[in-house]
């Protein structure tokens, strides 16, 4: 996909993967300073790893608490998410640009989660319930990313009873990831209809749990607009050439970002 862009711009610019070993990250880093990349995209397992081997990280990976995206400003390496706001993006697609009114559920508080609920929580919505098999982890995520809206770490129990009170329910776990596609991290039996059911899991493209809710009357979203958006905020920050780095945020991230 990045490879295309460059070659769609005209810029002779190239996207290359490397399978890097916990242990040499540190090193990958310095090499890629040394040969003067433009910028870089990490991934899983190394999104948290990467942060102390750069020269700075911005607020919103700060409070992500982690990094996909890694620009070269004239020599000075700085970390930065756009998961949450591929995934922003893509919802706000999906159910109109405005959220302040919308009660939220999520479940899982892994490291997806945790993009999700800061960039919903900046954004401005109504109010945030997450529910996680570890409640622990729930709400450190509320305690360490969470700063404006409403929020509460619920139980798997208290979220079924709640259930109809939710606009938006968000899957951010991998239950009913390939291949066990069939498990669900949640049952969709007391839904109201016109829900909406939003799944960050993009194999399958629907999942067993977007396919009962369907039946149930929700709308459904899976994950591959998230996917494909990070990518692209993450091609807009690589290079100042073609970008104005620190634009996007002040444009787009919304209402509650002082
Ligand atoms: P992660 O950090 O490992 O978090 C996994 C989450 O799933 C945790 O909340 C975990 O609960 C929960 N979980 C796992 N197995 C479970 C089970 N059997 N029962 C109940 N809960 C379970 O993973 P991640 O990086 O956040 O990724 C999560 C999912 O998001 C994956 O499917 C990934 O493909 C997808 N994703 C999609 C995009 C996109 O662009 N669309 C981007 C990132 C991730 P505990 O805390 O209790 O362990």
């Amino acid at each position: 996909m990045i490879n295309d862009a460059f070659d769609r711009m005209g810029l002779a610019h190239y996207y290359q993967r490397f399978d890097v070993p916990a242990d040499r990250l540190k090193e990958a880093v310095d090499g890629m300073k040394a040969l003067g990349v433009s910028g870089f995209n990490v991934t899983v397992p190394h999104k948290v790893a990467v942060m102390p081997h750069l020269d700075a990280v911005d607020e919103e990976a700060k409070s992500i608490g982690a990094v996909n995206t890694v620009i070269n400003d004239n020599g000075t390496f700085i970390g930065r998410n756009t998961d949450g706001r591929g995934y922003l993006l893509a919802l706000q697609e999906a159910v109109g640009g405005n959220l302040s009114h919308k009660n939220i559920l999520m479940i899982g508080a892994g490291g997806a989660a945790r993009g999700v609920a800061v960039t919903l929580d900046r954004f401005g919505i109504r109010c945030l319930d997450i529910t996680n098999r570890t409640m622990e982890k729930a709400n450190t995520l509320i305690t360490n990313g969470i700063r404006y809206s409403p929020t509460r770490a619920i139980t798997s129990s208290e979220a079924i009873d709640h259930m109809h009170h939710y606009d938006i329910i968000i899957n951010t776990t991998s239950v009913g990831m390939s291949p066990h596609t069939k498990e669900m991290p949640l049952s969709v039996d007391h839904i109201s209809s016109g829900v909406m059911l939003s799944d960050l899991i993009y194999n399958p493209l629907e999942t067993k749990w977007l396919a009962e809710g369907k039946k149930q009357g929700a709308i459904t979203m899976n994950g591959l607009d998230m996917f494909i958006n990070q990518g692209a905020l993450a091609f807009e920050n690589v290079d100042g050439r073609f970008s104005k780095p620190g634009t996007y945020e002040r444009n787009r991230v919304g209402s509650n970002e002082k």
